[in-house]
């Protein structure tokens, strides 16, 4: 055991806790904040954090997950599970920093600190690559850098370990302290201090002192003084310095950065001397993150041509999990960030929540764990596999066969990726879920290739993190007690269909809502258990309604009494919803009905009124406030009345997005939260507060130089009186681009650059006047994304934001992004 044993009744006393044991000995190696993500319970321990929901609720999950070790707040959960270790504290989250700072404290390892706005992951991932054959390295997962994520990086720290490379983020003052006490490095790296995240704190200046605080005891500092020009050179920290720039002064000064072929090739002066490096990437940020690696590098002692030989290597680090559709109607799950067991588990928790094929496959390579014999090593892995109910595992590597019979489901081993995909032919891939996770020396690239629908090259990247994020932040807005309906018609507006759906099932949403039945009936299929309502029930779908337990809603008598003609003799208490309509006027019971509404539901025995609801008109527009009020009022009138008859009180529900921003009284018993899931809300200026969460991309076709006078495209419209250059690009208003945006009222996003559009919009294509800029085949044009954004587009050809995203069409794939 190369860790401390850290029985619990010792986590009691490093954590000064008021324990309440049953089993003193248990040994603790996990730490557990998520009781969704759980790899060995007798050996976790479970925080019950709270967050936007108070962490002892999870308890119970937990639980139910094996976990007998438990650290929280409240007392009474002493009695209720008597068979536990409880350790009580007076905050959940200062006992893990705690506990943090005590297992860093048994180690005297060499460690980098990463800070900055930008470029933190890919730098550690970088200096990973560049420093693993020097190093046993132990570096934070993914992107864990917030207060929580530092102690459980840290909690990682083995005895073997001879280098820890960790990140550290911040929104607000006064965090910092405390993330250096945990990861205490002797080397500090400021990646770059950007404009975002500005919230928090009231100057850059504040920003930037508050970060330079992770460095204050370091040995040495790597820096570009570009980024810290607010402070003086005297209050820069470290004992040492080293400075990257392209001006005067600096230890590494670069001077020149030349982009050849995809590669970037870096010139610099270092002592005196020039030297020089290659890079295989050729955009900014990478360029970037690429510097301060040389700089990093030689700082380390490094000699120039070592340095060299070794960024010439770098590979891309993609640190998100990609969902794509595959051959013979497969899902793919695509992860070829990092082998080992924790991102393993990330990823078979993803697996796990992606419900749309009940069989399960897993192509793995074998993994490499520093301090893990390798019985112990696979004997956790087949655990886990069933633990997530996998049914299949594809080995490949030359010794993960010889544990094979740990593995208690279908098995089958490959010596390597070429031996896999020589038989790859006669292996049978049909309507599964199936993830991809191998090490990056065995190239499952090759084999995820393979397994995916060819990719036109116009695509749609839904980053189900951010969205994620969204429903957390209306979650924060919500009064306790209140539900959420998360409204996924219209192939969630546009992002997708049960890759939404299981995302929301997953983060426990209440209800969903869909537009007509085949929708419902498409998210059933794929595993949706959750309720679902359907806005346009049509008579022709009552049979499959009920069939798929769908939930119709009831907005005129004459549907009712259809529906309840559907029903058979059977069905008692068929869950259905009762719109009213306050305002609207477009579906929906008037006040003047409600009376022969009531004497229909009264007493029937065959309907259960599960919730009455109205939709508001104008909630994100304050120039409407009196008509808003005024609908609220209206509606808890006529609900009233509706309520008096029914022998139980139906949830109550008005607020659409933009309601629940701005009216705290329209919460009711339940919200229906639609496009500010997908990041757009009216109520908030620029969206404040929510996160970008779809990218549209396609790609140059062909570039032409025109002649003065020449035009572009149909009806000769696209004139350039001076001649230039134009860009051809893949997509047209049949993927969804409207022809509004022809002729200059659309612009698009190349290598940086906002380049108009020239002529016509065309069916399949689009031509870009690409005059001023250096572009070629290949190139990557950005339609909307976080800098050029959906608004934007909205109001360039005067629409609403829901419009342009409900109108990409289905021909454009869509890729979901995980992290
Ligand atoms: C679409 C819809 C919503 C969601 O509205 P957003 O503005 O997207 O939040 C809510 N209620 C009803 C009835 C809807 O049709």
């Amino acid at each position: 055991m190369l860790k401390p044993i850290y029985a619990i009744s010792r986590i009691a006393e490093i954590l000064n806790a008021d324990a309440k044991l049953v089993d003193e000995q248990s040994v603790i190696e996990y730490l557990v904040i998520d009781s969704r993500s759980v790899l060995v319970p007798e050996n976790s321990l479970f925080f019950a954090l709270s967050s936007h929901r108070d962490g002892h609720e999870f308890i119970k999950d937990a639980y139910s997950k094996d976990i007998r070790n438990f650290v929280i707040t409240d007392e009474k959960y002493f009695n209720k599970y008597s068979n536990c270790n409880f350790l009580l504290v007076g905050d959940v989250l200062k006992a893990l920093q705690k506990l943090a700072i005590y297992h860093r404290n048994q180690f005297d390892l060499k460690t980098i600190g990463i800070t900055g706005s930008n470029g933190k992951t890919i730098v550690k991932e970088w200096l990973y690559q560049l420093l693993i054959t020097d190093f046993n390295i132990v570096r934070s997962p993914k992107s864990y850098n917030s207060k929580i994520g530092v102690p459980l990086s840290v909690w990682q720290i083995d005895a073997e370990d001879t280098l820890g490379i960790f990140e550290a983020g911040i929104s607000a003052v006064n965090e910092m302290d405390l993330l250096a006490e945990i990861i205490q490095p002797q080397i500090g790296i400021l990646t770059n201090i950007g404009e975002a995240h500005a919230e928090g704190f009231s100057s850059k200046r504040e920003k930037l002192i508050e970060k330079l605080k992770l460095f204050k005891d370091t040995e040495l500092f790597i820096y570009s003084p570009d980024y810290v020009s607010e402070i003086n050179f005297k209050e820069l920290p470290g004992k040492k310095q080293f400075s990257w720039s392209s001006k005067q002064g600096a230890d590494l000064r670069i001077i020149a950065v030349e982009p050849i072929e995809g590669n970037c090739y870096l010139r610099a002066i270092y002592q005196d001397r020039e030297i020089e490096c290659m890079l295989p990437f050729k955009d900014k940020a990478s360029i970037e993150n690429g510097m301060i690696c040389w700089a990093t590098l030689l700082a380390l002692g490094y000699a120039p041509d070592q340095a060299d030989l070794r960024l010439e290597k770098l590979s891309h680090v993609s640190m998100r999990l990609e969902l794509k559709n595959g051959i013979n109607q497969c899902s793919i799950i695509d992860d070829s960030y990092s082998a080992d067991i924790s991102s393993l588990a990330i990823a078979l928790d993803f697996l796990n929540q992606q419900n749309q094929h009940p069989k399960k496959t897993v192509i793995l390579s074998e993994l490499f764990e520093t301090g893990k014999d390798d019985l112990d090593l696979y004997t956790e892995i087949a655990d886990l596999l069933s633990q997530k109910k996998v049914n299949r595992l594809i080995g490949i590597g030359p010794h993960i066969a010889n544990y094979a019979t740990l593995f208690k489901f279908e098995t089958q081993f490959f010596n390597d990726t070429n031996a896999f995909i020589e038989a790859f032919p006669g292996l049978h891939f049909n309507h599964e879920t199936i993830l991809v996770k191998g090490a990056r020396r065995f190239e499952f690239g090759r084999i995820s290739k393979l397994l995916t629908q060819k990719i036109h090259d116009t695509v749609l990247e839904i980053d189900l993190n951010a969205m994620v994020g969204n429903l957390q932040f209306y979650r924060s807005k919500i009064k306790p007690g209140v539900k959420i309906m998360a409204m996924v018609k219209a192939f969630s507006y546009g992002s997708g269909s049960f890759e939404i759906a299981n995302l929301l099932q997953f983060h426990k949403v209440d209800y969903l809502a869909v537009a007509y039945a085949d929708e419902g009936i498409a998210l059933r299929k794929a595993g949706i258990t959750l309720p679902i309502m359907v806005m346009s029930p049509e008579e022709s779908a009552f049979e499959a309604i009920i069939k798929h337990n769908l939930e119709p809603e009831i907005y005129s008598l004459e549907i009712l009494n259809s529906f309840l003609n559907a029903l058979s003799d059977y069905d008692f208490n068929y869950p259905i919803h009762i719109k009213i309509d306050s305002g609207m006027h477009r579906l929906g019971f008037d006040n003047a009905e409600i009376e022969s509404l009531s004497i229909l539901l009264k007493n029937n025995q065959r309907l259960k009124v599960q919730s009455i609801f109205s939709h508001l008109v104008a909630s994100g527009e304050a120039e409407h406030d009196g008509f808003t009020q005024h609908q609220i009022e209206k509606f808890k009138v006529i609900s009233t009345k509706l309520i008096n008859v029914l022998s139980y009180k139906p949830l109550l529900h008005i607020a659409n997005t933009s309601g629940i921003s701005r009216w705290a009284d329209g919460q009711m018993d339940m919200v229906r939260l639609g496009i500010g899931l997908y990041g757009f809300d009216a109520a908030l200026q620029n969206n404040r507060g929510l996160q970008t969460v779809m990218v549209l991309k396609t790609t140059v076709t062909q570039v032409k130089i025109l002649d003065a006078g020449e035009t572009v495209g149909y009806s000769r419209r696209g004139v350039m009186p001076k001649g230039g250059k134009i860009a051809t690009v893949k997509i047209g208003y049949a993927d969804g681009y409207s022809r509004a945006f022809g002729n200059g009222v659309g612009k698009m996003l190349i290598n940086g650059q906002l380049v108009p559009t020239i002529g016509s919009i065309c069916m399949d294509m689009t031509m870009l006047d690409i005059t001023e800029i250096d572009v070629k085949a290949g190139d990557e044009a950005i339609v909307f994304n976080q800098q050029h954004t959906i608004m934007q587009l909205a109001d360039d050809i005067n629409t609403i934001p829901y419009e342009i995203l409900t109108n990409i069409s289905q021909r454009v794939k869509r890729i979901y992004f995980y992290e």
